[in-house]
């Protein structure tokens, strides 16, 4: 039973049906968002509410209505506004990802997914350390989309593992072509929330592994705090599954998060990638800070310390004084497809 009396001085019953339901519904996300402690760690819950109800258009049976309140849900998820009610532009909008959706399956399967790379260079000497593997859709019509147009679409279907899988394939493909061709450079993969949620994962990297011939020291995940924070104990299970293949774990875009710092000591982790937004101000005191406190604690934890973004050399050698020890950004490299590396790597 919830009580709401009055809101913002107005009693709840005299407000619009709308904001009744938006305020109903932002109480129940405060209601479950904790932090709850489960094995001595806090824990907190995001959540989404999709409202529907029988005064909209269209919603005269139960299913509708199911229907409606998921899209509903989908919609407050994917914007962050955490709390939607159901409306006809609600409804076009999913149709268009839906529309995304089916057309991002099929370029899956034509091959129209393309790996780019990005070198992480050692913060003194400024040699290559590692890759990023970054992917981008060579669309037929629309050119080369950035994975922010399509990723986050992927993430509300099954299509995520289809491009994780597509992904994962071709940047531990060209990882094995460089090892064998004498060059071996890390190669590291972004692994978005819902693919941790099932052993799929384990056993496809473990597949890949094994017919490349890679050898696993030469894989890194990227996973962000979200990621682990969706269930924290199956993720970090999950993760000390792949690290136990010898595969090495980055936690990315650090300080953007909810990971609690207990999370983090706890999590199978072997590099920590400290945000471009603290990266880019870390000439203003307070920013230099919080990296210079995130690097010494990545350090005491036993930790390589990245600094993503990294867009000048001032920046880069202030990071380097700072003691962090990669360095990933525009300065060095954009992401750059494959053949335009290796003359790079035989420099090296
Ligand atoms: P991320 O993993 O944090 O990757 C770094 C992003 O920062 C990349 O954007 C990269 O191009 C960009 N970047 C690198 N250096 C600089 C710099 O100096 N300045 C600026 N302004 N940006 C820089 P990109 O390629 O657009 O990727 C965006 C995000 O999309 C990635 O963030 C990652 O979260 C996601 N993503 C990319 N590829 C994949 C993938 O294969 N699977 C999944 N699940 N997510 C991916
Ligand atoms: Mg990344
Ligand atoms: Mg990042």
């Amino acid at each position: 039973m919830i009580f709401l009396d009055t809101v913002a001085g107005m009693p709840y019953a005299q407000m619009p049906l709308n904001d009744q339901l938006e305020r109903t519904g932002a109480y129940l996300l405060e209601s479950i968002s904790g932090p709850f402690e489960i094995a001595g760690v806090p824990i907190t819950v995001e959540a989404a509410v999709g409202v529907a109800h029988t005064g909209l258009p269209g919603m005269d049976s139960l299913d509708a209505l199911m229907v409606a309140a998921d899209t509903a849900m989908y919609a407050a998820k994917r914007d962050r506004t955490r709390v939607e009610v159901w409306s006809p532009a609600i409804a076009s909008t999913a149709s268009a990802d839906l529309g995304l959706q089916t057309e991002l399956r099929g370029a899956i399967a034509d091959g129209q997914l393309v790996v780019h790379y990005q070198p992480l260079v050692d913060a003194r000497t400024r040699e290559i350390v590692s890759l990023e593997a970054l992917v981008r859709w060579e669309h037929p019509r629309r050119g080369l989309l950035p994975p922010g147009a399509f990723v986050p679409q992927a993430e509300s279907s099954d299509i995520i593992h289809l491009l994780t899988e597509r992904v994962l394939a071709d940047a531990v493909a060209q990882a094995a072509r460089w090892h064998h061709g004498g060059w071996t450079v890390p190669v590291a993969v972004n692994l978005a929330a819902p693919v941790l949620t099932s052993d799929r994962i384990v056993h496809t990297i473990r597949r890949l592994l094994a017919d490349s011939g890679l050898p696993p020291y030469a894989l890194i995940v990227e996973i962000t705090e979200s990621a682990v924070m969706t269930r924290p104990e199956q993720s970090a299970a999950r993760l000390q599954a792949i690290r136990d293949l010898g595969v090495r774990i980055a936690m990315d875009d650090f300080g953007t998060g909810y990971t609690s710092l207990a999370l983090l000591s706890r999590l199978p982790l072997d590099e920590l990638k400290l945000d471009r937004t603290f990266v880019m101000r870390v000439h203003e005191p307070h920013e230099r800070v919080i990296v210079e406190a995130v690097t010494r604690m990545a350090g005491q934890l036993g930790l390589t310390s990245v600094a993503e973004g990294v867009e000048d050399e001032q920046t880069a050698l202030t990071l380097a004084g700072i003691g962090v020890d990669l360095l990933q950004g525009y300065h060095f490299s954009r992401p750059v497809p494959a053949g335009e590396l290796t003359p790079a790597l035989a420099r090296t």
